[in-house]
């Protein structure tokens, strides 16, 4: 039993004062389920203070990114045991965003989830492949490039301790999500290659699926098989959005 996994990332938006509002409804009201982990991602100069206010609750914290690097000279850069430091128990690594406009190579990204993991705190990998890519019948070659550089640096047992979020990049931020079958396939063929390496490791990975997720259509996706949990970027920021799809993982939990 995998559990669910509703993890937000807000991206860079938020202040002290949206921040301490979006938080105290969070807790006010996340589902009590056992099966359904809530999970918040602010931005760097936000990790301490939020990580105050989620003190005692059921609520994770994670950054949105990190430093391939463990530390020394790197200006404007965040190292792995710095978010550990702070409260950090998630890292999303790989965000379309940050490889599409940060220009994180799949070498990169995998060097940042060694990172994370060298630090003992757990890697949310994304993957995901752009709207040509899909339409050019690229995506699954995609997503093996993409998990292919994880696997080659850190290997399958590293799966172990991460999570793996599908976000098709064409379904970030857009209103166009991805329907249920499109997701599980793509799920499905995650699953299957980290089973060719081993069964067990890909029977208890988390893989989670990111794009215009919102409160009326996570049943749909969480319901399907490989689908466990999303990334919510938009619905994440209203405390009401992020719980609806919350108390669609625990209505399936
Ligand atoms: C994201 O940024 O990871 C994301 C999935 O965004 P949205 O939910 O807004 O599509």
């Amino acid at each position: 039993m995998r559990g669910y996994l509703v993890a937000g990332n807000w991206k860079m938006n938020g202040s002290t004062a949206a921040n301490d509002a979006l938080v105290a409804g969070i807790i006010a009201n996340a589902p009590p389920s056992e099966s359904v982990e809530l999970l918040v991602c602010p931005p760097f100069p936000y990790l301490s203070a939020v990580a105050e206010k989620l003190a005692g609750s059921r609520v994770a914290l994670g950054s949105q990114n990190v430093s391939q690097f463990q530390s020394g000279a790197y200006t404007g850069e965040t190292a792995a045991s710095m978010l550990r430091d702070v409260g950090c128990k998630y890292v999303i690594v790989g965000h379309s965003e940050r490889r599409a406009m940060m220009g994180e190579t799949s070498e990169i990204v995998a060097a940042k989830f060694q990172a994370v993991l060298d630090t003992g705190l757990v890697p949310i990998l994304c993957v995901g492949e752009t709207l040509a890519d899909r339409e050019a019948g690229e995506t699954e070659a995609v997503i093996d490039e993409q998990l292919g550089a994880v696997l080659n640096l850190s290997g399958v047992d590293s799966f172990v301790n991460a999570v793996i979020a599908y976000e098709p990049v064409w379904a970030i931020g857009t209103g166009m999500t991805a329907s249920p079958e499109q997701a599980q396939d793509v799920h499905r063929h995650i699953r299957a290659a980290l089973e060719a390496r081993s069964e067990s490791v890909a029977e208890g990975v988390k893989i989670l699926y990111g794009g215009s997720v919102k409160g009326d259509n996570a049943a749909g996706l969480f319901s399907k098989p490989d689908i466990d949990g999303g990334l919510i970027g938009g619905a994440s920021l209203k405390s009401a959005d992020f719980l609806a799809i919350a108390e669609a993982a625990a209505t399936l939990g």
